[in-house]
């Protein structure tokens, strides 16, 4: 079924259960709804403790559900149909120390049951996609952290799944590192394959991802475009302003009274920076109109838009208020 999407989840639910006696339950997942297209790069965020690792395991087999239904590819997930057609790279996986790139690829390929003669010509080819090429007679042991995450990788796609899960995959790598894999990401969505990422670092989500999903406390609280999710959290206030102005405490106290823009972060001193979150040019020119207005000066002005960073803080916050 090759309409069907690479992730199908509906109404997911995870209890666990703790303890032998008093069994006390844990919902890690509560009803997640959530489907991702065939050849989409796809970003799962969320806090320490949202039900990241909890929805990987359940699309991965590793965990059961206690409800609803996911599917991978059109197969329930955990199946062995659906096993087959997924690369998953782990957080950290550690190889053997002794084994070269070639042993380790070898042992993992045999493992996933790859017949040998692929392993030999997939291997080559993934080390040279990776970066690896002519450093393959070298042991594992003597890799940087991120030719070991590039090993993984190759690792990952030995069998040619058609869905790759990973798992924090740029955490720990320095700029040139998160770089190489941001770019292996996006050659594999070049190849039609569907990548589902899990990551806290927002930012490179927001590079590498064609859409988002952001989990808390167990709900998805927001899908979408890095885009769709600004306007969803910020109603479309996704620029913002700092103006550096002076004025005295007087003409800042009316300032705060008359702006009819949301204003972030009102100084109250001489020369300031002020904060605004604004919808656009209207409300930049009303923001300014009201400070000259109050025969105020303003010394800079710069715009900016606002980064998934902040779309997410004020999502997670705005779900603990609750
Ligand atoms: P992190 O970013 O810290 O890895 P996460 O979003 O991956 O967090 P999970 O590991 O899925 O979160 O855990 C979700 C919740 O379920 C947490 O409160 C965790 O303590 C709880 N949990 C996870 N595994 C178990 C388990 N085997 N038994 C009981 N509770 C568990």
């Amino acid at each position: 079924m090759v309409d069907s999407p690479a992730i199908d989840v509906a109404d997911l639910k995870k209890e666990y259960r703790d303890g032998w006696i008093a069994r006390k339950r844990f919902r890690a997942l509560k009803g997640i709804n959530l489907q991702v297209n065939r050849g989409e790069v796809f970003g799962l965020l969320g806090p320490n403790g949202a039900g990241k690792t909890t929805l990987i395991k359940i699309l991965l087999g590793i965990v059961r559900s206690t409800g609803g239904k996911a599917r991978m590819l059109g197969d329930a997930a955990g199946s062995k149909k659906a096993r087959r057609k997924i690369g998953y790279l782990p957080e950290n996986l550690n190889f053997p120390a002794h084994h070269t790139a070639t042993r380790a690829l070898n042992l993992y390929g045999r493992l996933s049951h790859v017949a040998e003669s692929q392993i030999k010509t997939k291997s080559a080819e993934l080390l040279e996609l990776v970066g690896l090429a002519g450093r393959e007679k070298e042991y594992v042991r003597k890799y940087s952290k991120g030719m070991r995450q590039r090993l993984g990788l190759a690792q990952a796609l030995l069998h040619d799944p058609e869905l790759l899960i990973m798992d924090e995959p740029t955490d720990g790598l320095d700029p040139l590192g998160r770089s190489q894999i941001r770019q292996l990401i996006s050659y594999l969505r070049e190849q039609g394959k569907t990548v589902f990422l899990n990551s806290h670092i927002l930012q490179e989500v927001e590079l590498v991802c064609d859409r988002v999903a952001i989990l808390a406390k167990g709900k998805l609280i927001g899908v979408g475009t890095p885009a769709e999710l600004t306007a969803q959290f910020f109603q479309n206030r996704n620029t913002r302003v700092r103006i550096e102005l002076s004025g005295t405490p007087e003409q800042f106290s009316q300032l705060q009274e008359k702006s009819t823009v949301e204003l972030i972060d009102l100084p109250e001193e001489n020369l300031q920076q002020l904060t605004s979150g604004t919808d656009g040019q209207d409300d930049v020119d009303k923001l300014v109109d009201c400070i000259r207005g109050l025969d105020m000066s303003i010394h800079k002005l710069e715009r900016s838009s606002l980064t998934l960073e902040e779309v997410f803080l004020s999502a997670v916050q705005a779900e603990d208020e609750l």
